[in-house]
């Protein structure tokens, strides 16, 4: 039977319902699984409550020597992990060989190395009396939640910085795409992690989602997904007095000045609209753009999306795939279709293409233009190939504009003027801002939202933050029985 979990070291087949994972570009089932009986997330609390203590007392070059032997182990699969991420999420080959796996293995060894780096404040005497020490130590058991948009990237953003600080998981990807983080998992045992560290579960968000986040047996929740979800998880978290990481929902603007490279900018955001089929919480959604650049914008990315060429995800020609799903796709649709009903006009796009892609799921890439700054298609998050055009008269316009959503997690502009490009990096509310590009990420730097996007980071040391506590430890240096502050509570007795 196929393996549908991997507790304590070992891969193991839950007594669930099955599950079957779906190639979104012809709808055929290319595994099935039996998921979570209800059994597995306490099986694998005890696995990582078993390994925490010797695990959290590892020295940083245990650790550090590992996390290196996992990013080795999965550069050695690295194609295999290709192929099934393309599989399982339908996105183009390109994208899972450029961009998923060598991120993720990035971001692997980035731990290996930062795992070294955690350091406490040096001690000091801050009292005359006594000698102060920072300490930055492990949480204990981390609950962790991962979406289906980039299942490995997402494992790793979850497992790397809570693992490197001497944590423990439990992880629990999107149901409908288990296959990379199981192989994670594979490459953490070839790597020598002890048993017990990452262990994966899986199961549906509201049964096996639910009782992970919801047990008293975490020491803190991470999760990734939207956002509502992530507001009920947050109810759950703060029931138990659980720490939290949130990565939500995002409606980055796109903000295009009168003085912009017209050229980058169209071609950006293209990029930056149609990564990952859309799916991308940082992608382009709403481009704001000066009136006297508009038209000219409008019909140069219009003319560059009907240029993307759609099609099968493992040929290495294809620009775009088609959604994770018929649910995604038929969700983007519909959402679209209430945007031109409500006022909006689809310069390209809009629809999902026929011929011998109509049996997966796709959907055209997609400009609309004409919507209302209040309308859903601008304020809600789309997840999907459709970017929104707008137009602005002034810098102030521009920037009041951007922010005038509920999220905050990423935003550019594109302008010449350094003062400009300082302006907006200033005032947008989003956790990054790019100037003259949209979407490259690092690993030595923070991801993470303002406003309903969440709050925390995952990559870079920063997330060290989240998953690290600091105690302060306090000696005294006089050696007396009498402290001189003991006249203060009983005088000179
Ligand atoms: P969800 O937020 O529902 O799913 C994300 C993860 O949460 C999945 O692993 C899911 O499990 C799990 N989950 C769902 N319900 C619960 C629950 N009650 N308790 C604990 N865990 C739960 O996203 P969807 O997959 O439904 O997508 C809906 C929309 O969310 C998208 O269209 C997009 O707008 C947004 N989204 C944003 C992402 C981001 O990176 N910001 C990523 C993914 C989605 P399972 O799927 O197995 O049920």
């Amino acid at each position: 039977m196929t393996t549908s979990n991997y507790i304590g070291g070992k891969a193991g087949v839950g007594q669930g319902p099955e599950v079957n994972v779906v190639d979104p570009s012809n709808g055929k089932v290319i595994r099935t699984y039996r998921s979570d009986d209800g059994q597995s997330v306490e099986a694998a609390l005890d696995a990582a409550h078993d390994a925490f203590p010797e695990w959290s007392r590892a020295t940083p070059a245990e650790r550090s020597g590992i996390l290196h032997r996992l990013a080795a182990e999965l550069e050695a699969v690295a194609e295999d992990l290709a192929q099934a991420e393309t599989a399982q999420t339908g996105k183009p080959i390109r994208l899972s060989r450029e961009f998923d796996v060598p991120g993720s293995i990035d971001n692997v060894a980035f731990f290996a190395g930062a795992a070294r780096r955690l350091d406490g404040q040096a001690a000091a005497e801050y009292s005359a009396d006594h000698t102060s020490v920072i300490r930055r130590q492990a949480i204990g058991v981390v609950g962790s939640i991962a979406p289906w948009n980039y299942p490995l990237q997402m494992a790793v953003w979850k497992v790397l910085p809570a693992v490197a600080a001497g944590n423990t998981v439990v992880l629990k990807p999107a149901e409908i795409t288990p296959l990379t983080t199981l192989m994670l998992a594979e490459a953490c045992e070839r790597a020598g992690l002890p048993a017990g560290v990452v262990n994966i579960v899986n199961g549906p968000g509201p049964s096996t989602g639910e009782s992970l986040v919801s047990s008293r047996r975490i020491a803190m929740t991470s999760f990734t997904g939207s956002t509502a979800v992530g507001r009920h998880i947050a109810g759950l978290a703060a029931a138990n007095g659980t720490r939290l990481h949130l990565e939500l929902g995002g409606k980055a603007p796109f903000v295009v000045y009168d003085d912009a490279d017209l050229e980058a900018a169209v071609r950006g955001a293209v990029a930056a609209a149609l990564i990952n089929t859309g799916q991308d919480c940082t992608a382009a959604t709403r481009a704001y753009v000066h009136r006297s650049l508009f038209d000219d914008f409008v019909g140069g990315v219009a003319n560059l999306m009907r240029r993307v060429r759609l099609g099968v995800p493992t040929d290495p020609e294809t620009d775009q795939g088609p959604l994770v799903s018929f649910r995604q796709r038929d969700r983007v649709a519909a959402m679209v279709d209430r945007a031109v009903r409500d006022g909006a006009r689809a310069v390209t796009g809009g629809r999902a293409p026929g011929g011998a892609l109509a049996e997966g799921a796709y959907y055209e890439p997609t400009l609309l233009v004409n919507a209302d700054q209040r309308s859903e298609i601008v304020q809600e998050e789309t997840f999907g190939p459709v970017l929104v055009a707008l137009p602005f008269d002034s810098d102030s316009e521009a920037l009041q504009l951007a922010n005038d959503v509920p999220f905050g997690l990423a935003a550019s502009a594109w302008t010449r003027d350094v003062y400009r490009a300082q302006e907006a990096a200033r005032s947008i509310e989003a956790g990054t801002v790019w100037i003259n590009d949209h979407i490259p990420i690092i690993s030595e730097m923070p991801h993470g939202g303002m406003k309903s996007s969440g709050y925390g980071k995952d990559m870079s040391t920063y997330s060290f933050e989240e998953y690290t506590q600091v105690k302060h430890v306090m000696s005294d240096l006089t050696g007396r029985a009498a402290k001189s502050w003991h006249t203060t509570i009983y005088g000179d007795i």
